[in-house]
């Protein structure tokens, strides 16, 4: 055995994969909040829809949105902007408590929560995890002084998967609650069940 061509051929196909590993996890992650993006957001939800529509099993999807974000990047610069998007996802991700939750950032300042196997109670729930937990960050603008508190609002939606149901009535009827909480003034949490 020739050795050195071994190890040559070993090294250059670990780099191949790592390489390949890198380009998976770019093509599936937002590069700004390190969150999932939305592509991968819907290959998720199509996995996740035959499993629970097969088990019967109850998924829960939360829409939220930051509020008067607009505001932040006017007053303070996009930058700052970036930074307040980075630590809010964060904020979320920290909020999740179980493996099977899963968060991408939707759009813009848009973040989307799929939830295995919970109701409209417990998304609930998570929501007030995150309220709570976004009031513990610290925004700081281009010199260094505090900026306010942000906050999200929050549209819930719920089902169980069947022939008569798609994924995209789910998406719609959390808009529709999005735009609820929004219309509420912001700040709150509101659903919308699929009858
Ligand atoms: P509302 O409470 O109704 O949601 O008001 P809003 O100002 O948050 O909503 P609007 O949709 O008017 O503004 C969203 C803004 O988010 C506009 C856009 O410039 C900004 N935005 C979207 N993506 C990014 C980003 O990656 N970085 C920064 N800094 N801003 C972004
Ligand atoms: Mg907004
Ligand atoms: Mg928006």
């Amino acid at each position: 055995v020739y050795w050195p061509s071994v190890y040559a051929h070993r090294w250059l196909s670990w780099r191949l994969f790592t390489a390949n590993e890198k380009l998976k996890e770019l093509s599936i992650t937002d590069a700004l909040t390190q969150l999932y993006n939305r592509r991968y957001f819907e290959k998720h939800l199509e996995d996740i829809w035959d499993i629970a529509s097969r088990k019967n099993v109850q998924i829960s999807i939360i829409m939220c949105d930051i509020d008067f974000f607009k505001h932040v990047n006017d007053t303070y610069g996009h930058l700052v902007g970036d930074d307040v998007l980075k630590k809010v996802a964060h904020a979320m991700k920290i909020s999740l408590k179980r493996s099977s939750d899963f968060i991408a950032r939707y759009g813009g300042e848009e973040f989307i929560i799929v939830m295995y196997d919970t109701d409209i109670k417990g998304a609930q729930e998570l929501c007030t995890t995150i309220q709570s937990n976004l009031k513990d960050i610290n925004y700081i603008d281009s010199n260094n002084s505090q900026i306010k508190p942000i906050t999200l609002s929050f549209g819930i939606s719920s089902i169980i998967p069947s022939t008569d149901t798609n994924r995209e009535s789910l998406i719609k009827h959390a808009d529709i609650a999005l735009y609820r909480a929004k219309e509420s003034g912001r700040n709150c949490i509101r659903m919308d069940e699929i009858v």
